[in-house]
């Protein structure tokens, strides 16, 4: 098996045992998957992620979310698509139309990015994070930095990532558009556990333009419980952390 099949084998099983977790959950609680992407509820109010992002800020990216959403359905309809999960879209995406490779990444992504934040304040990485970005980025700090230049560096629209690799090593990474490190068309890929969307809409009103300030407000609204079990997670499905 050369690299490439391998780092597509394991992405595949980390993406089917999740897609498994959630059928299973899905079963329990309602209906089986109609093949419908829908928009997540946020788990918290649209005011209470200030000053990261005020609550005008995350009504129009949630706006947007919407538009990306129904742009996926859309396009999965268009292009007999239909049923195929999220991840299975992506771990394609080179075989599909741009559309749907925007609008998957656009919804995943966002889908994402509302769950790695929350207002509770003092939430840290776990033990096993920890060690991870300790052994990768040599401290915490330099992590937080690399991640910073990244998202301050980049031009244009796109998303600041923490991932996990095939090997258990955690990288920072930027993909353009609404790529998503699952994809076969990203440079680097692997499984995302923390990502900051770098897009205008996403902090031009609140900042006025200042990327800096914005990344800067992020380490406060970062919930590491759920970056932390999603790295459990990983960790599990022959991710070696030795
Ligand atoms: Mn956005």
């Amino acid at each position: 098996m050369d690299k490439r099949t391998f780092v597509k084998s394991v992405l595949l099983g980390v993406a089917g045992v999740f897609a498994s977790g959630m059928a299973v959950k899905a079963a329990s609680n309602r209906k089986k998957w109609d093949g419908t992407f829908r928009m997540p509820e946020l788990p918290y109010s649209v005011d209470s992620l200030a000053p990261f992002a005020d609550g005008e800020t995350v009504r129009l990216h949630l706006q947007h979310h919407a538009s990306y959403t129904d742009g996926l359905n859309a396009a999965v309809i268009a292009a007999g698509l239909n049923g195929r999960t999220a991840h299975e879209l992506m771990r394609m995406a080179s075989e599909y139309s741009e559309d749907i490779r925007n609008y998957c990444g656009g919804y995943v992504n966002h889908k994402l990015f509302w769950r790695v934040l929350t207002p509770t304040p003092g939430l840290k990485p776990a033990q096993v994070l920890l060690n991870a970005i300790d052994r990768d980025f040599g401290s915490f700090d330099a992590f937080k930095e690399k991640f910073n230049q990244t998202a301050r560096s980049v031009l244009g629209s796109g998303w600041v990532w923490l991932i996990v690799d095939s090997s258990g090593k955690t990288k920072v990474t930027f993909t353009p558009n609404h790529d998503n490190p699952v994809m076969d068309v990203a440079e680097v890929r692997g499984f995302p556990l923390l990502c900051l969307d770098v897009w205008e809409h996403a902090y031009n009103i609140k900042n006025k333009n200042r990327r800096s300030d914005y990344v800067d407000a992020f380490w406060n609204v970062v919930n590491w419980d759920v970056v932390s079990r999603r790295f459990q997670s990983a960790s599990k499905l022959n991710f070696n952390l030795s």
